[in-house]
């Protein structure tokens, strides 16, 4: 059954178009179970009717024309119910209902399962068969396995260019992708499709110019890979057992082979840029592999895969540099990486869209920090399909629009330009300072990592740095970086701001933020070795930072120390020590180094137990809500599948913080938000109301949170969080305290326009 289930899986996966997977399953799952009748309904959500897509064994001319309401017939049942129904005479049934198009009366046995995807039913799996008796217990649940895995790739068509009614290439335009507010603002702009290096499955299509060119460059490709594998080959041959060196044999089969070379250069004629034809072929042969019933065989599908990725790693090798990136590029992926971002000219990217993320992974933080639109977690994207086309990202309702109506775009365009208002005026607070209307200071920093973001935070006004990640500096090399190299980084950011502080937080790797060098290889890395966990492992690592940041700060005196990842309080013991040895060490060989001053991240659940006990052994707290929020909740803050649940006004994140605020005041310990929390208007009301200290964020939000402080007195949004206190239900405090930005008219900080 395994078998069966993975085969269809794997070549649902590789079909080209929702029509294709459709046939293949009906075909491949009628055959494997061996019964009369395998049919697929849909969900046409237009009519709200369930359509018949897909059947072999019904009458062909059914297909596309039988159409139920959800409370017609068996299928309808099913889809209501939203369970399995197993009947051993369908017709005995009081909710059977005869389609005399389908030549349904032959048939007895029914078996119908939902096809649900997010709660929501996209249609149903129906078996069929002359006889009359019930299913075995295994084949329904073979049924639902495959209805639950096919669900996501059916969600998936469906959004991408799948079912319009009756049509299958449902075109995109017009409609909006949903996804997640990761940055805010609007972006207009042209789709450049990016894709991981090697992952040919994902590689876009591309229209080619210089066809010969192209069949050339595919050929040098091949020819690269010819001869690494060759001397792959010389290399190992001794120490390899004759069966593995078989495979790279037939690698150089392939490699060689008419079939595949052929394909590849026959679809570039054809007008497909070299990647997008070698996608094209793997997965042709992949399925071909795939439905081999030899089990060595099937296997050989995986050396196709690997082979496809070494040529188009070659192919990416020498594409890399000639890129060429659109005035307006709105850069849209699977994933997108710092490194992506990196390349793309700063003048020329406008918007960031991606398949995977969330408003706190760290592509997110990235765009704040770039102050670029991005719309995260579009898990129904169709990257292949993208490039090249006009965009429209709007960074606060996560809706992405491609190639949009004039009417849409004309009101995105007016509404950018509003934003440009907005940001004009913001301007102007620039140089204001950040008090509450009854007086209250409220200092507002900036989160920063990369160099450049040294002149947006300057520009922002934010009064100093709330929280430097250093573990940017050390991802963008590729090795870890000298005491010297880190001094001279680190000087550059405390001369800059002094005498404005600067609070820089130790090396916080590991999670999903990996260094390229120092690979960690976990299945939970969130719960694993990350931040302090391993830099207090790796002492050398840790002093060598300490030193570096000690030295830095000579003669300006705004350092301050920031431990991040800490979960009992051994750790902040053992970093203090190894902190004041660094220091006495520094004044021995002659250095005027100072002791900064020490604070720890509450990230960790454990911590709010202990708060009083944390208070007294640092200088200062600060509150990384991002990963608060996701430990308290157990939410994965990349995970576009749980974001739903990701929502840091989370009543047991608020009251989390409120004990933090109580512990660490009886202690005249002053506490900080430095997560994302403190750059969203409708949050950081509610962290005033609470009585936090000061908040940090990325420079792009820091005016916007300025008016949020300057519109507001601290009576009155301590008395926004006592209603909000009561409130139960994170969507609900959200509403609340939109509805309060919006009656102080700051409504345009949180959707687009003013
Ligand atoms: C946080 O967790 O809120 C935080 C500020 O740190 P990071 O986002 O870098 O994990
Ligand atoms: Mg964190």
């Amino acid at each position: 059954m395994l078998d069966i289930l993975r085969s269809i899986v794997t070549e649902v996966n590789a079909a080209r178009s929702l029509d294709q997977a459709l046939v293949l399953i009906v075909e491949r799952m009628k055959t494997a179970l061996m019964v009369d009748v395998c049919s697929i309904y849909l969900v046409d959500h237009d009519s709200g009717e369930l359509v018949l897509m897909a059947s072999d064994g019904l009458l062909p001319e059914s297909v596309g024309y039988v159409r139920l309401g959800f409370d017609e017939g068996l299928v309808g049942l099913v889809a209501q119910r939203a369970e399995p129904l197993n009947l051993d005479n369908a017709p005995d049934h009081p909710r059977y209902r005869y389609f005399s198009e389908t030549g349904e009366e032959w048939y007895h046995a029914f078996l119908g399962v939902p096809i649900i995807h997010h709660r929501k039913v996209l249609g149903v799996l129906v078996l069929q068969q002359h006889a009359e008796h019930r299913y075995d217990e295994d084949i329904v649940t073979l049924l639902v396995t495959i209805a639950a895995q096919l669900a996501g790739a059916i969600a998936h068509a469906e959004a991408s260019g799948g079912i319009d009614g009756l049509q299958t290439q449902r075109n995109l335009d017009g409609y909006p992708l949903r996804g997640l507010p990761g940055a805010p603002g609007v972006a207009i702009g042209r789709a450049v499709a990016v894709s991981a290096h090697a992952d040919v499955e994902n590689i876009p299509d591309r229209p080619v110019d210089d066809v010969v060119a192209e069949q050339d460059r595919f050929l040098e490709a091949v020819r690269q890979v010819k001869q690494d594998v060759r001397a792959m080959v010389d290399n190992i041959s001794d120490a390899l057992p004759a069966a593995d060196s078989a495979l790279f044999d037939a690698y150089l089969l392939m490699l060689d082979s008419d079939t595949l070379i052929g394909d590849v250069t026959e679809r570039i004629r054809a007008g497909n840029w070299a990647p997008g034809a070698l996608r094209e072929t793997i997965l042709e042969h992949i399925r071909a592999f795939n439905e081999m019933d030899d089990p060595y065989l099937r296997e050989r599908a995986e050396d196709v895969r690997d082979l496809g990725r070494r040529i188009l790693l070659q192919l990416q090798q020498k594409n890399a540099k000639g890129m060429d990136y659109p005035k307006n590029t709105i850069l849209v992926g699977e994933e997108i990486t710092a490194s992506m971002l990196a390349e793309v000219p700063a003048a020329r990217l406008v918007g960031v869209v991606s398949v995977r993320g969330s408003r706190t992974s760290h592509t997110a933080i990235l765009a704040r920090a770039l102050g670029i639109p991005a719309v995260l977690g579009v898990d129904d994207m169709p990257v292949g399909r993208i490039n090249d086309r006009e965009i429209i990202a709007d960074g606060y309702s996560g809706r992405v629009y491609v190639n949009a109506p004039k009417e849409i775009k004309k009101e995105y365009r007016r509404l950018q330009q509003e934003e440009r208002e907005l940001t004009a005026d913001l301007q102007g607070l620039r140089d204001e300072e950040s008090v509450t209307t009854d007086g209250v200071h409220i200092p507002l920093y900036a989160n920063t990592g990369l160099l450049s973001d040294i002149g947006p935070s300057i520009q922002s006004g934010a009064e100093g740095v709330g929280l430097y990640r250093t573990e940017f500096p050390f991802m963008v090399r590729d090795r870890f970086p000298g005491e010297e190299e880190q001094r001279q980084v680190y000087r550059q950011v405390l001369e800059a701001f002094a005498p404005r502080p600067v609070t820089m937080r130790t090396l916080d790797v590991g999670g999903d933020k990996a260094l390229p060098y120092f690979p960690i290889d976990e299945d939970n890395p969130f719960l694993g070795w990350r931040g302090i966990r391993i830099t207090l492992d790796h002492p050398e690592i840790f002093l060598v930072q300490i030193r570096a940041m000690l030295k830095a700060a000579v003669g300006l005196g705004n350092l301050q120390l920031l431990l991040p990842m800490i979960s009992t309080l051994s750790e902040v013991d053992e970093a203090i020590h190894l902190i004041r040895r660094a220091h006495h060490e520094l004044l021995e060989e002659g250095e005027a180094v100072a002791m900064p001053k020490i604070g720890a991240m509450v990230e960790v659940p454990s911590l709010l137990y202990q708060i009083e006990p944390l208070a007294r052994r640092v200088d200062f707290l600060s509150v990384g809500s991002n990963d608060l929020t996701q430990y308290l909740l157990a939410v994965d803050r990349n995970n576009a599948r749980v974001a739903e649940l990701y929502d840091s006004l989370h009543p047991a994140v608020i009251q989390a913080l409120k004990q933090v605020v109580e512990g660490a005041k009886k202690h005249r310990v002053p506490v900080s938000v430095c997560g994302e929390m403190a750059g969203d208007p409708a949050a950081a009301l509610l962290l005033l109301g609470l009585g936090i200290n000061s908040l940090s964020m990325s420079a792009s939000s820091l005016l916007r949170i300025k008016w949020v402080v300057r519109s507001f007195s601290r009576r009155h949004a301590k008395s926004l969080l006592g209603k909000v206190m009561a409130m139960e239900d994170a969507k609900e405090i959200r509403a609340y305290l939109t509805r309060a930005l919006e009656k102080k008219g700051l409504g345009g900080l949180i959707r687009a326009g003013r």
